[in-house]
């Protein structure tokens, strides 16, 4: 480290940032997670100019006039609106940084990344982030720091599987020794899960409902099995397609273990691919560990008895799903040596 760094990563703050396709969450060392918001940014698109970001631009979404454009400039775990991105980001880190002098250096930030993307999205990320104010950027992959973050023994000698399901991304990583060994990333979650429940109420109720409803159910009564302590219904609101007026239709959690059969079976059988694919000495280890559920989409009830029952593997949701890749973010920044070996820095 060079005499300015050390100068100024004592006055700068240092940041963690799990930038999702769903939600971005901001934590400072020291100090914990000070931002959770949604990753949505509105825009005036007459004067091209950005109206809000995050909670506030959430608000918006169904609700705005031609001229006004909500957007997630995530999609699929990745930059799909560069220039948003950077805005949303910026907005973010001015957010979360504490003012405490007139002038203060700026941050070093550690950021994550969905697995398997190319080197042109991981550059992307990492240009959003110096232009957005990083004064130097690290990148760490997600099921990486969701690990780190839920406490897994990632540095030791054995085998740990993190499956983390976001809203536009499926990670399934097995960790070892530090590193990830095996891995894969899946370009269904949370939002393919959404749009399957409004597709499958639109083909059996004949009623069209909107992507924030079909999330709403999924959520209240949806499930990947039976639930154990009795099934869950609800009653729903949308347009019918035949008459196009407003239709009320009470419907139960089986309607939504239908609807979102398929793209379960796609994160299954996934999972599955990766245990092929993992060496048999570190399979054993996660027999006998069990695999950490993590990520908003692990929390579908019983997804954990549904996957334990089909891998026969011990599978148990992490109580900390919404948090952990962001607290393994500031975990690696407490480590400089491992930042330096292990995680991208360009
Ligand atoms: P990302 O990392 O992509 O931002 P998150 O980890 O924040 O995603 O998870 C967001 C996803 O989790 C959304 O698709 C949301 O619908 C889903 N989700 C949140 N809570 C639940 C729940 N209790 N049951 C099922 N899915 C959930
Ligand atoms: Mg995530």
């Amino acid at each position: 480290m060079s005499f300015l760094d050390n100068l100024f990563s004592q006055w700068s703050c240092d940041m963690a940032i799990d930038l999702g396709t769903a939600n971005t969450l901001v934590a400072i060392a020291g100090e914990g997670i000070v931002l959770n918001e949604p990753s949505v940014v509105a825009i005036d698109t007459e004067a091209n100019r950005v109206l809000a970001v995050g909670t506030e631009a959430r608000e918006m979404i169904g609700r705005n006039p031609g001229n006004i454009s909500v957007e997630r400039p995530l999609s699929d775990g990745v930059i799909a609106d560069y220039d948003v991105t950077e805005a949303m980001l910026s907005y973010f880190i001015n957010k979360a940084n504490p003012k405490t002098r007139i002038w203060q250096p700026k941050p070093r930030i550690v950021i994550c990344i969905p697995c398997g993307v190319t080197s042109v999205e991981k550059r992307a990320v990492f240009e959003a982030t110096i232009q957005a104010g990083a004064r130097q950027a690290f990148l760490i992959e997600e099921p990486m720091a969701a690990a780190i973050g839920a406490g897994l023994p990632v540095e030791e000698p054995t085998g740990s599987m993190v499956v983390d399901i976001g809203g536009g991304t499926t990670e399934i990583a097995v960790i070892s020794l530090g590193g990830i060994v095996t891995s894969r990333s899946l370009r269904i979650a949370g939002n393919e899960f959404d749009e399957s429940v409004a597709r499958h109420i639109r083909e059996v109720y004949g009623l069209s409902i909107g992507a924030r409803t079909a999330e709403d159910i999924k959520i209240a009564i949806g499930s990947a099995m039976p639930i154990a302590t009795g099934e869950l219904d609800m009653e729903i609101s949308g347009r019918d397609l035949s008459t196009n007026l407003p239709r009320s239709e009470t419907i139960q959690s089986e309607d939504v273990r239908e609807g979102i059969k398929a793209p379960l079976q796609e994160v299954l059988i996934a999972i599955k691919e990766t245990f092929l694919e993992t060496d048999p000495d570190l399979a054993a280890d996660i027999i006998r560990n069990g695999v950490l559920l993590t990520g908003g989409g692990g929390l579908l009830k019983m997804l954990d008895v549904f996957l334990a029952k089909e891998l026969e593997v011990p599978v148990y949701v992490s109580d900390t799903a919404f948090t952990n890749v962001v607290e393994g973010c500031a975990r690696a920044l407490e480590n400089p040596a491992a930042l330096q070996r292990s995680y991208t820095q360009r």
